[in-house]
């Protein structure tokens, strides 16, 4: 087998993609799935972080009758029990792992340190990332950008439920097209549903790309960490 393409990535699972079939809250099969495919990443000396997101549990700008800053925190919260459901999931397949959150919660987690998250990925251990950003306003998908950036990523792994990025919604639009690669100026440009703009303007910045798969197969993981060229690519010219 080759080596890896990688040495650190930053994988963003969906809330979604954590509900599996269910829609809802969280599938612990779905779960225990993901982490045994991100064993096997790491069993391959990747160094993983990972950003979940709140879907499956709360949105921010669903909290209708509320207001947005509350609802954030919600969300927020959210992330974090996902993060801990995701931890417990990789220590049962017997991968060390931590959870950083954004927002101090000392008796369930640590705080994010990024030379502390840095000192864990280079001993081989697993970080989530909880609580996004930590501030409200943004999105996980932003969280994942930041923290790629700060912990010098060289990728952003988007697990979706779809397999890539379309022209149109391929749901509801059986003729949309996928693409194979994308700039960051085409996803803004053409208002594509990959990334919010504020995530994709801080991945153009500071060049990291994207890759967009679908977990529905979560062994997708590890094809993209092996440098197969699935789903859509999201970078610079
Ligand atoms: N959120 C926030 N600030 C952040 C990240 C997330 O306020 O930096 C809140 C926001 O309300 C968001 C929710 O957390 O709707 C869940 O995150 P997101 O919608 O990104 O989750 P996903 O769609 O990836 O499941």
């Amino acid at each position: 087998m080759e080596a890896p393409q990688y040495k650190r990535v930053l994988l963003k699972l969906s809330g979604e993609a954590l509900a599996g079939k269910k829609g809802f809250g969280i599938d612990n099969g779905v779960v225990s799935d993901i982490a045994q495919a991100i064993k096997k990443i790491s069993d391959r000396g990747v160094q993983a972080a990972i950003v979940v997101g709140g879907g499956n549990i709360f949105r921010g700008r669903t909290g209708e009758g509320m207001d947005r800053t509350t609802a954030d925190h919600m969300g927020m919260l959210a992330t974090v029990i996902n993060s801990l459901a995701m931890r417990s999931a990789l220590e049962d397949v017997g991968v060390d792992t931590r959870v950083q959150t954004a927002i101090e919660m000392k008796a369930i987690t640590e705080t994010y340190i990024r030379l502390r998250a840095m000192r864990h990925l280079e001993k081989g251990r697993v970080v989530i990332f909880g609580a996004g950003t930590g501030n409200p306003y943004f999105s996980t998908d932003t969280a994942a950008a930041l923290r790629a950036a700060e912990v010098d990523a060289e990728i952003i792994l988007l697990a979706k439920k779809v397999d890539g990025v379309y022209d149109k919604d391929p749901s509801e639009d059986p003729s949309a097209v996928k693409f194979d690669r994308l700039t960051y100026l085409d996803v803004l440009s053409r208002n594509l549903k990959v990334m919010d703009s504020t995530a994709t303007s801080l991945c153009m910045d500071n060049n990291i790309p994207i890759r967009v798969f679908s977990l529905e197969d979560p062994n997708n993981i590890l094809r993209v960490v092996n440098g197969e060229d699935i789903g859509t690519i999201v970078k610079g010219e």
